[in-house]
């Protein structure tokens, strides 16, 4: 069987491999850009390993941890991080306790009213089920302005499912006692070379079937069968060619819309803002999220608290991620930082900025119908395979889309059914 592989991502890369451990060597895999990694990549900026954001490995599945550590060295680390909102920082994850003492009482007392006295609404939005779940307190302190500035929509616009799926405690209580599977306190990190390295382990073993700087330009089913005709663009080359089955890490927007199935979903793009700043350290967090809607950074990594390799002494990187990018400037994202108390202007020696075109997937209120037209077209595409963050349509971390990719390779050598996107 000839399979042809678009993108050379974690998802790209990890089905390769998988293939390849199969004794399958019948594949090609197609990336767009100059380097492989994708979404999950590093690169070197002064000394430093950088990352798109911050990237931390955390699985439940103990299988997929060890097989993702025989494929790349890695230490573990204690989470640090913390929140900053309505002036103040608290921990993260979120302690009920501390925020109740801390904004006492005016703050503490809403939230706590409002969730003794909660309406019951029905669940058609993120809002909803937040209300529902927290009462209206707690989601104007924190839910309703954190996810309007991740996702550029209003609360009521966001589909319930990102809350089913991000908001992992059943209600205040359980924030109380930090009961939830998000309240991870340990994770793993590659020893050398950033959170890329995982994905230039997976390189190392594919190499030859990887082909850089091809780009996808035009897809069409075959009329006689389940195959696939692909046109790539290579610089002025065009290439054409035919694949029985197709492994897709693409958008799926694009993807369909190539097969004429155009969809009613988007991404929320992201910049990132590098900046090397001349002390040894800013915190000695991993990460910081900034909460509040009036700011527009939502996240700060630092990487050098992430490493344990050799890395300049008295220096440090950090990377903002914004996604409400209206008017954007690095003199505002500097200023952001002075406002918070993070970094002093006259500290900054350098900056860098990095553009993701589709950096999260945007769960609107279209999304769960959406997601039934994906599902129905791909059983009429039975050697079509969608798998990774951006081709499901589904915010998920390196191992969830590592292990698709064992699964994905199986299927292909089994010649079983395509892998359903899944939606919950
Ligand atoms: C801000 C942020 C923070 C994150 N934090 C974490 C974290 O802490 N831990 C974690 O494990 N995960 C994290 N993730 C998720 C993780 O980065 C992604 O889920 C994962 O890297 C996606 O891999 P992928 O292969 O599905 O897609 P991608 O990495 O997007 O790969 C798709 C590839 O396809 C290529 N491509 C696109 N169009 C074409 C075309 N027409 N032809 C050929 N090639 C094409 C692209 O160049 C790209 O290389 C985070 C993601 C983001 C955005």
């Amino acid at each position: 069987m000839k399979i042809g592989i678009l993108g050379a991502g974690i998802a790209g890369l990890g089905v390769g491999h998988s293939l390849i451990n199969e004794g399958c060597d019948t594949f090609t895999i197609y990336e767009a850009s100059d380097k492989v990694g994708g979404l999950a990549r590093s690169f070197k900026w002064h000394g430093f390993d950088c990352d798109l954001a911050p990237h931390r490995l955390f699985t439940e599945d103990n299988e997929i941890r060890e097989q993702m550590l025989a494929l790349t060295p890695m230490h573990k680390l204690r989470r640090r991080s913390e929140i900053y909102i309505r002036g103040k920082w608290i921990q993260d994850p979120v302690n009920g306790l501390e925020v109740i003492m801390k904004f006492f009482p005016a703050e503490s007392m809403r939230i706590v009213w409002y969730y003794l006295f909660r309406d019951k609404h029905p669940e058609t939005s993120f809002e909803s089920l937040v209300l529902n779940q927290f009462g209206k307190g707690l989601n104007e302190f924190f839910f309703k302005p954190y996810s309007e500035k991740l996702f550029g929509v209003p609360a009521d616009q966001i589909s319930p499912v990102w809350g089913r799926r991000k908001i992992r405690v059943g209600g205040l209580k359980d924030m109380l006692r930090r009961k939830s599977r998000l309240y991870f306190k340990e994770f793993y990190y590659p020893d050398q070379n950033g959170y890329g390295a995982i994905t230039n382990a997976l390189f190392a073993k594919v190499k030859n079937y990887v082909q850089l700087e091809t780009r996808l330009i035009g897809l069409e089913k075959m009329p006689d069968s389940d195959g696939y005709y692909c046109t790539f663009q290579r610089g002025d080359e065009i290439i054409s060619e035919e694949y029985d089955a197709l492994v897709s890490s693409l958008p799926i927007t694009i993807l369909l819309q190539m097969l004429g199935k155009p969809l009613n979903l988007s991404f929320r793009p992201a910049i990132l803002t590098y900046l090397l700043i001349n002390k040894p350290r800013i915190t000695k967090n991993h990460w910081y999220y900034i909460a509040d809607g009036e700011h527009k950074i939502n996240r700060v990594a630092e990487f050098k608290n992430f490493a344990v390799c050799d890395l300049p002494e008295d220096k440090t990187v950090i990377c903002c991620e914004i996604t409400n990018t209206a008017g954007y400037s690095v003199e505002a994202v500097i200023n952001e930082l002075k406002d918070v108390g993070l970094v002093d202007p006259k500290d900054i020696l350098d900056s860098k900025v990095v553009k993701i075109p589709e950096a999260y997937p945007i769960y609107d209120l279209q999304y769960e119908n959406q997601m039934e037209v994906i599902r129905d077209f791909c059983l009429t595409q039975p050697n079509l395979f969608l798998i990774g963050r951006n081709a499901q349509f589904l915010h998920q971390d390196v191992d969830e889309i590592f292990a698709t990719g064992l699964n994905v390779a199986q299927q292909l050598l089994q010649q079983k059914e395509p892998v359903s996107v899944s939606i919950s």
